[in-house]
């Protein structure tokens, strides 16, 4: 194993999954329901059933809109120095679909958005599938794994990896001394940088 691999999510990490889905639902005539608008569990956002939501979180997840989710906040900067100042690579852990043509647009994305050198390995999972068994193989590796969802940055640290939680509302109040939270790529580029500080 590489030294200088960072293990990273995808959606709500790199690219701004929440925004993407929020304008692909009121294209498709949903609406968030007032004051639950920052809700991770969609189907609370949306006041429907945790089936129906889950439904059209596959579907989006499977739309050509793979192709074009807009980068998280300021990742394109920092992804890229991390790359081509530290020499750090990329493994990208998704749980988007088992389609392989949505996971192809999603590739797409990712090479435009970071440019072509950025991501060594894409380890797809199914629409909302558990990372653990994927985590557990980089488990001697003593890498960074940057998650927005709780229980995959804990499942990172199970496997003895160092995680790092990208700050959202839904996950703003969790507290744990041994993961640390990031608000921003510039965070994440400074803990990297200097572990001490
Ligand atoms: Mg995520």
């Amino acid at each position: 194993m590489k030294e200088k691999v960072i293990l990273t999510d995808c959606d709500g990490v790199l690219l701004d999954w929440g925004y993407a889905f929020h304008q692909w639902m009121a294209r498709h005539g949903y609406e968030a329901k007032e004051g639950f608008e920052s809700n991770y569990a969609m189907a609370a956002k949306y006041g429907m059933e945790y089936k129906d939501a889950k439904r059209l979180i596959r579907i989006f997840n499977e739309s050509a809109t793979m192709r074009k989710i807009p980068p998280l906040r300021d990742a394109i900067k920092y992804v890229r120095k991390l790359h081509e100042e530290q020499g750090y690579v990329f493994h990208v852990i998704t749980s988007q679909t088992n389609d392989q043509y949505a996971q192809h647009l999603r590739v797409k994305n990712l090479v435009e958005v970071f440019g072509p050198s950025v991501f060594e390995k894409y380890i797809f999972l199914d629409c909302g599938a558990d990372k653990d068994e994927e985590l557990a193989k980089y488990s001697s590796t003593d890498c960074w794994w940057i998650e927005d969802k709780i229980d995959n940055a804990e499942e990172g640290l199970k496997a003895g990896l160092n995680p790092i939680l990208m700050i959202h509302d839904h996950n703003r109040s969790y507290e744990n001394d041994r993961i640390q939270k990031a608000y921003s790529w510039r965070d994440i580029y400074e803990m990297i940088s200097d572990p001490t500080s």
